[in-house]
């Protein structure tokens, strides 16, 4: 299939473009590279530098004709989205719908969109399903659940078909391509930051959330499993429907607990201070894939935390060393 692929240059955009080359699919990147690195969009795919909102039309008219649209492009910080609504209603709502415009008057069918756990809010009970109530405590669940309104109402009226994948916490590494923001806010690649002692220790947003150690918990999917549900859904895919999956380990870890295994998998201790809670997080997600497992046949392999941490170390070691040896 030829594939375009909003946000290539970001991390599980990467990966994804990376699993699709893999599979002999035609990728074409878009990206502004606001977030991403023009380094992570893997060889083998063509890179457009462009904005969503202002470009996919275009792209889909030079690059086309294409099958599909995998949208990944898109802000995704919980505390940034609270400072910052502008940024989060304008980059992911008002360029979300400008998409679904341009894949309409090109005639690009099938869509897989980057949704999120964050569309629930705090939820009532755990693990979450896809029929649990939808209410984000901050404005970037908030975005990414109008996104996913807007994505129904076209599949029906339009003939889109669409799935929309619901993250829990990606981390993990795949094919050379990992979490490496300009700006990072992830536990996990802040952690092995602190292992290599590139920053001075790690704060534990909030110690008094309602969870067996205080702290809160989350659910961790790695990267490569989530790079095989979005292969299962392009397949998936189905015209005049929009179908929703949650996508997790089905396990929950608390802060603490993620903090404990880092230091397990590298070796090292570093410190550990207490903070107070970030504005906007739920205290505990876990996600039920079970929809994903018996409609997709999504089957995730790599399902143990030590194994998602030891692949990110690996990938946090090395641009480490890539960093350091760089000329100056
Ligand atoms: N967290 C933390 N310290 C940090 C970064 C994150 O305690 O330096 C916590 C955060 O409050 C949340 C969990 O780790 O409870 C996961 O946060 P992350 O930003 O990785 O993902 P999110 O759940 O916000 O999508």
């Amino acid at each position: 299939m030829r594939l375009l692929v909003t946000g290539g240059a970001g991390y599980v955009g990467s990966v994804v473009a990376t699993r699709l080359l893999e599979l002999g699919h035609q990728v074409v990147v878009l990206d502004d590279l606001s977030t991403g690195n023009r380094e992570a969009v893997p060889a083998g795919a063509e890179f457009v530098h462009g904005e969503v909102g202002a470009d996919t039309a275009g792209v889909l008219a030079a690059h086309g004709p294409f099958d599909a649209v995998l949208h990944f492009a898109a802000m995704s910080l919980v505390g940034e989205s609270v400072t910052d609504p502008d940024k989060y209603w304008h980059g992911n709502v008002v360029a979300g719908i400008a998409l679904l415009d341009a894949m309409c008057e090109a005639g690009v069918g099938t869509l897989v969109f980057s949704s999120t756990a964050a569309t629930y809010g705090e939820p009532d009970r755990v693990p979450i399903v896809e029929t649990a109530p939808t209410a984000p405590t901050n404005p970037y669940g908030a975005t990414k659940l109008a996104i996913d309104h807007a994505i129904t109402s076209y599949a029906h009226a339009r003939g889109l078909g669409a799935v929309s994948l619901r993250y829990f916490n990606v981390a993990g590494a795949y094919g050379g391509a990992g979490e490496n923001r300009v700006v990072e806010t992830h536990l996990i690649p802040l952690v092995l930051q602190a292992a290599l002692g590139h920053r001075p220790d790690i704060a534990i947003f909030g110690t008094d959330y309602p969870t067996a150690d205080g702290t809160a918990v989350r659910d961790y999917i790695h990267v490569a499993d989530l790079a095989d549900a979005h292969v299962l859904a392009l397949e998936a895919a189905e015209s005049g429907t929009h179908r929703i999956y949650n996508l997790g380990s089905g396990e929950g870890f608390s802060v603490r607990e993620v903090i404990d295994t880092c230091k397990q998998v590298t070796g090292i201790d570093f410190p550990v201070r207490i903070a107070e809670r970030r504005a906007g997080d739920p205290a505990v997600l876990i996600a039920s894939s079970q929809r994903a497992v018996d409609e997709l046949g999504w089957r995730p392999q790599r399902t143990d935390l030590t194994q998602v941490v030891a692949d990110a170390w690996e990938y946090t070691r090395a641009l480490g060393e890539r960093a350091h040896s760089a000329p100056r």
